[in-house]
């Protein structure tokens, strides 16, 4: 049997992933989890998430299928947060049979519910068609996350990594996280690029300790099983009461569409688009940086690198009209959020200055408003001032926002092999 779980958390506690920990525990009673755990996460644009549109799934091999039920219904009733207003926790059991339909439908379902906008009424009238039992508290709108992470265990062949999450004893939820610095640091230098997300090196934050009052002390980001397990053995820190390993999509830029123009792209999704900067960026009030792209059919949107994307801002702010890039992030409010920017190609930028004096080679000063340029020492004069090719100050390639204020979807450029520089055939 497989268990789909979703939206059991709030902004103030939880997390769906603990109890997807503790229930791997308990229900070891009642069968044999035969695979890993997975984290499943779903479309970041969706705005009534809670935190990280996090949803889980656990296989389980039983032969006391209502025993299951009912245990993981209980622990979702005692653990969610039922009273914050954004919390709709749903559930699903997908029975152990060779059904071709129900994989292939879930499959769709999970694909769609990373990349897509989908409706309570549709899952629920899926779980229906498809004869899963379910539950589903109050909107019940956790049940899409729930179908989808199900979706997401019995269609493996997806891209993937691996988190190791450590949770807190829960006698000190909501209190200050112990956690050594010193030792995270050595946990990434010992075991980066197999791990990533662990540290921001070039804005000094730690990434992998949470500040929100929920039960994850750490996780830990990586390519296996063994990386992010040997890379959470350097960790020094308050007791931890229990640790899991899942299997995710996070860092797969799963949610990410090839747009084939500006013009068909919708909010609350996500794309690769290329274009043109067609205006230069502009840093406005809270320290965002906005610039214009521009698409092959002369259509265009605002690209923005918000202010937590600290240091990657000052890279954008390098850009000039007429350089040829590609950008990845999701679109709201009209304007893509920028995750990822590959230049690939840079216009000449040229500055004008006073014309030199061909006699004593110095720079002419102006003669006043429309009369020229003059050297006084020489009485030479010019008629205008000429144009130079500066050097830029950047280089062509792919860039990315900081550990920091990376998405969990986002594919970091750690993963990235070279065939991934090469998204569109060259012109
Ligand atoms: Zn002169």
């Amino acid at each position: 049997m497989i268990i789909g779980i979703d939206d059991t958390d709030s902004r103030d506690g939880m997390c769906t992933t603990y109890l997807c920990a503790v229930l791997l525990d308990e229900l070891e009673e009642y069968g044999t989890i035969t695979s890993l755990p997975l984290l499943m996460r779903l479309n970041p644009t969706i705005p009534y998430k809670t935190r990280g549109n996090a949803s889980v799934a656990i296989n389980i091999d039983t032969d006391q299928p209502q025993k299951v039920m009912d245990h993981a219904i209980s622990r979702i009733e005692s653990l969610a947060e039922m009273a914050s207003e954004t919390t709709n926790p749903g559930v699903v059991f997908v029975p152990d049979k060779d059904h071709e339909r129900t994989r292939h439908a879930l499959g769709e379902f999970f694909n769609r519910a990373v990349t897509d906008v989908l409706s309570i009424d549709g899952a629920k009238e899926l779980a229906r068609d498809l004869d899963i039992p379910h539950k589903s508290f109050k909107n019940g709108r956790g049940l899409i996350g729930a179908l989808a992470a199900c979706g997401a265990m019995l269609n493996c062949d997806w891209d993937h990594t691996y988190e190791y999450i450590a949770y807190r004893e829960q006698n000190v939820w909501g209190t200050l996280r112990s956690v050594d610095k010193t030792s995270i640091h050595k946990a990434d230098m010992e075991t980066y690029p197999a791990t990533w997300d662990t540290v921001d090196c070039a804005n000094d934050l730690i990434v992998c300790v949470p500040h929100s009052p929920d039960p994850v002390l750490f996780g830990i980001r990586g390519k296996s099983v063994e990386d992010v397990t040997h890379a959470a053995g350097f960790i020094e820190s308050e007791p931890i009461e229990r640790s899991v390993v899942y299997r995710t999509n996070q860092g797969t830029d799963m949610h990410l569409i090839h747009a084939t123009g500006i013009s068909n792209i919708k909010e609350m999704h996500s794309y690769i688009i290329e274009g043109t900067v067609s205006r230069a960026p502009e840093t406005i009030q809270g320290g965002h940086v906005i610039l214009s792209m521009r698409d092959s059919k002369g259509d265009e949107i605002d690209c923005a690198a918000y202010e937590p994307t600290k240091n990657f801002r000052a890279l954008v702010r390098k850009l000039i009209e007429g350089d040829e890039i590609v950008v990845y992030g999701s679109v709201g409010g009209n304007t893509l959020n920028i995750e990822k920017i590959q230049i690939r190609s840079l216009a000449a930028k040229s500055e004008t200055q006073n014309p030199v004096c061909p006699s004593c080679k110095k720079r002419m000063k102006s003669a006043g408003v429309g009369q020229g340029y003059r050297c006084k020492k020489c009485k030479t004069k010019a008629d205008s001032a000429v144009s130079i090719e500066v050097e830029r100050d950047l280089e062509i390639g792919l860039y990315e926002v900081p550990p920091s204020a990376r998405r969990h979807l986002a594919k970091p450029l750690v993963r990235m092999g070279v065939q991934d520089f090469e998204l569109f055939p060259s012109r």
